[in-house]
């Protein structure tokens, strides 16, 4: 089997001060973040987002030094992101940031207003917040509202149930809606400037690019691209802008995107991506399979590392996918092989 690459989906990269405060909602530590990057370089070839793309259209090009490779990839536009560049800059690694661009607007992105309302105002906060919302936005209470008791209930289940409404159920314009609502009369209340605090700036994404860092779509909003049913203005506006957007701002080309959500209802196959444009030459899932030549480059895969993954449990999760892409070939070599019999 030729050799592949690992691709890897960051979010939050913390500052290890806040290493005791709600460890399990906001992903990395920087000190882990760099235990993670020191045992890629020692042990696979760390893949720029150009050689990627290399890797994917020319048929030649091969990972220097016969090995295995990695990504590394940023999704969410977050404002640690400026920090992580810094970094990795200076242990000589370049990265994939994926954006949402509706900070243009002066708004950030739906999963990021969830993240920020359960951090300040905790979760009985955001469940009267989001009453509150869905009064103010006409969405029926009986129907989808919730209850909850901290002495009695699973916030994590609730949890589960809240960005369930927001992904699923919901609408896009109505989730939308409700979520900027909460923005608006919670976090507007307890930040100066909270879009400084969640999102990268203009300016930001400028110096990070002129780090060498590539920048790639993640949808306007963060919302779902292939769970909404979205009409070719709304895909316009939803997907194909932000390309747009974060060229003007790079002087780039932005040839890539990585879905929001990354699982497979989430996301286009090539051929559906295809037929509504031709603007993106990589596409990145959350699917865990190693990135090969025949890997179709708009359904590459990545890993999303845990809060508690440390540089060891990444690497034995990179056996494990190896072997469960092997399976997956072997698998499909049966079914060939079957076929033409
Ligand atoms: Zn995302």
């Amino acid at each position: 089997m030729k050799k592949g690459y690992y691709g890897l989906s960051y979010h939050y990269i913390r500052p290890d001060a806040e290493k005791k405060q709600f460890p399990r909602l906001f992903g990395n530590h920087e000190s882990d973040f760099i235990e993670h990057v020191k045992a890629y370089q020692k042990h696979y070839h760390v893949l720029t987002p150009e050689e990627t793309l290399q890797y994917s259209e020319d048929k030649n090009y091969e990972i220097p030094g016969h090995k295995e490779g990695v990504l590394i990839t940023f999704d969410d536009g977050l404002n640690d992101h400026y920090r992580a560049a810094e970094i990795l800059s200076d242990m000589g690694v370049k990265a994939f940031f994926f954006c949402p661009t509706c900070f243009v607007d002066g708004e950030p992105a739906n999963p990021i207003i969830i993240h920020y309302v359960l951090y300040k105002f905790r979760v009985s906060g955001f469940v009267d917040l989001y009453m509150k919302a869905l009064e103010a936005c006409g969405v029926s209470r009986e129907e989808h509202g919730v209850s909850y008791n901290a002495s009695t209930d699973d916030h994590w289940y609730i949890i589960k149930v809240l960005k369930n409404k927001f992904k699923t159920v919901f609408k896009a314009d109505i989730a939308r809606k409700v979520l900027l609502w909460m923005y608006d009369h919670g976090l507007k209340k307890v930040y100066e400037n909270p879009l400084e605090v969640m999102h990268l700036n203009e300016q930001q994404i400028r110096e990070m690019a002129a780090m060498g860092h590539e920048f790639g779509g993640h949808s306007h909003t963060h919302a779902s691209v292939a769970l909404h049913s979205y009409d070719k203005a709304g895909f316009q506006k939803e997907v194909i802008r932000p390309q747009q957007i974060l060229s003007e701002i790079t002087g780039r080309e932005i040839y890539s995107i990585s879905y929001p959500f990354g699982r497979k209802t989430d996301s286009f196959t090539p051929a559906e991506m295809m037929a509504r444009t031709d603007k993106f030459k990589l596409a990145y899932t959350i699917e865990k399979i190693m990135n090969k030549k025949d890997t179709p480059a708009l359904e590459l895969g990545r890993y999303m590392p845990t809060s508690r993954d440390s540089a060891d449990d990444i690497l034995s999760m990179f056996k494990q996918i190896k072997q469960n892409t092997i399976a997956g070939y072997d698998q499909k070599l049966v079914l060939n092989k079957k076929d033409s019999e």
